[in-house]
């Protein structure tokens, strides 16, 4: 519309439009909100009130304001790519869309850090700087679109995080706006123990519900002197996971340590980057090595003794740079290859010691039975991070509802050997119940009086992470 004021019929709308500066700042009609009915979870589905894109920390901090004065509930939303349903809009949020906030803001070499704003991509942060020798270490296998803002609302791992630790280990300070729109700085940035509580931990990993991250400050790091990267075939699942364990407690901490099980590789090799895995196997190890070359070869000699002592079928050793990214582009595509093999999946994330690899595979294997339903495992098995892939049809009538049940039993089998149930997607609605597995009611209680404090209304992505109060009746949770 051109010199005349557009009307809007809902006042919150045209609220909006004003509070922002960029083009088509505001999507507020059925067929726009559509696409964000949902997250990377996609079992469950609901409408936002509106989509909005601020372009910047004060814009973000002037729509928090409104919707806080104005009891609207609201929350963050990077890439949509989380598997727990953080970024779904339970109670009819209006999303705020970080993927406007997306600049390299500097880089500073001499102290090795970063700063990007949210909806900056994790791999886009790799590819900046590798012609200068460095890379940021977090690799979800969904980095080539996640956002580093959604990372740290998951505490988001990957392939290398055995070696090199997950999101929270990289996250040296932040820009915060409140839920009531007040904006503050998190953390020094280079100060490793800062006095006082350690509120960048807390953020990272509260899954978007204590504030809404509009600046980080990041750890980036110097690449490795040389990788090695090993295919190990082996023909029982219990071997490849004696096998997994016998390397760590040799001493040797390789970078990634990553299992596929048989159904797992059938999916691979169904998708866009096959690369001839032995499909009569029932696991295969990628393993990867990485630091300085002198001793590289002994220790990839000492790997290779542990797979022969676990009775490995076959071994490969990547002979070239363009082999090795050919392994990890058919193992970084794992979750979605599965739709080559299956009409719908569910995505679980255990967590176990690694010495319980065995038996709780094998428990996986008769809730599969039970359930009747196929399960692919992809999983970080150097880290104990188990992926359970629950394969189902959704046109099936019960079979959704059977999925569920079956990847809830999953964690429940993690956490009775000590295990957590989740390692790197985080709890979103997914597995809010679940939380009663790990967590006593009166724990439960505690984080929620954390919440309270900075969200006391909980109008920010309210009804996430915590399952539903049966007791903590002052506690308001939506
Ligand atoms: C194929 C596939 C593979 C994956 N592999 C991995 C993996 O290897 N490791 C892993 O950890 N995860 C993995 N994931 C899950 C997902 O990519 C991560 O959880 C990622 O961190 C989410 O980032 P996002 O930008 O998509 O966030 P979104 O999905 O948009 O949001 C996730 C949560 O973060 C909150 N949030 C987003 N931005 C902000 C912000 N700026 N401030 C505060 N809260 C915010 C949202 O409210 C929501 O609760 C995978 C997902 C897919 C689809």
């Amino acid at each position: 519309m051109i010199g005349r004021k557009r009307k809007y019929e809902d006042p919150h709308i045209r609220s909006f439009h004003e509070l922002l500066s960029g083009h088509n700042p505001v999507l507020y009609k059925k067929e726009d909100l559509l696409a964000y009915d949902c997250d990377g979870f996609t079992i469950h589905k609901h409408l936002p009130k509106a989509v909005v894109f601020p372009e910047n920390t004060r814009e973000v901090a002037s729509i928090v304001r409104y919707c806080h004065d104005h009891n609207l509930p609201f929350l963050a939303r990077g890439a949509g790519t989380g598997l727990s349903g953080g970024a779904i809009p339970i109670n009819g949020e209006v999303i705020i869309s970080l993927v406007r906030m997306k600049r390299l803001l500097e880089v500073d070499l001499k102290n090795r850090r970063a700063i990007v704003e949210p909806g900056y991509v994790n791999l886009k942060l790799t590819q900046s700087i590798e012609d200068k020798g460095y890379y940021y270490a977090p690799d979800p296998s969904s980095q080539y679109c996640c956002t580093i803002g959604g990372n740290v609302a998951e505490n988001a791992g990957g392939a290398h995080c055995l070696k090199y630790g997950v999101t929270t280990n990289h996250i040296l300070g932040m820009e915060v706006v409140l839920p009531n729109g007040d904006i503050v700085e998190i953390g020094k940035a280079g100060i490793l123990d800062e006095p006082g509580y350690d509120l960048l931990g807390l953020m990272t990993g509260s899954e978007g519900t204590l504030g809404i991250v509009t600046k980080i400050t990041v750890r980036i790091l110097k690449h490795p002197e040389a990788k090695q990267t090993v295919l190990a075939y082996f023909d029982k699942v219990s071997d490849a996971s004696h096998t997994v364990s016998d390397i760590i407690s040799e001493g040797i901490v390789p970078a990634a340590l990553e299992m596929m099980d048989r159904i797992a590789m059938e999916g691979v090799e169904a998708a866009a980057f096959p690369i001839g895995h032995l499909l009569d196997a029932e696991a295969v190890l990628l393993i990867e090595v990485d630091g300085i070359s002198a001793g590289m070869d002994q220790q990839i000699e000492r790997i290779l003794t542990v797979c022969r002592k676990h009775h490995v079928r076959e071994v490969k050793v990547a002979t070239s740079e363009e082999e090795r990214m050919k392994w990890w582009a058919n193992r970084k595509t794992g979750f979605g290859a599965m739709g080559a093999i299956s009409p719908d999946y569910l995505v679980q994330d255990g967590v176990i010691p690694r010495t319980k690899l065995p038996v709780v595979l094998s428990t996986i294997q008769k809730i599969s039975e039970t359930y009747g339903l196929r399960i692919a495992n992809i999983f970080h098995a150097g880290d104990g991070n188990l992926h359970p892939l629950v394969l189902f049809d959704a046109t099936v009538e019960g079979e959704t509802e059977r999925a569920l049940q079956a990847g809830s039993e999953c964690l429940r089998a993690c956490a009775a050997v000590g295990g957590t149930i989740t390692g790197e997607h985080g709890i979103g609605i997914e597995k809010k119940e679940e939380m009663r597995f790990v967590f006593t009611e009166e724990e439960i209680n505690a984080q929620l009086e954390i919440r309270q404090v900075f969200n006391p209304r909980n109008l920010l992505n309210g009804g996430k992470l915590f399952p539903s109060p049966s007791r903590c009746v002052e506690i308001k949770q939506s």
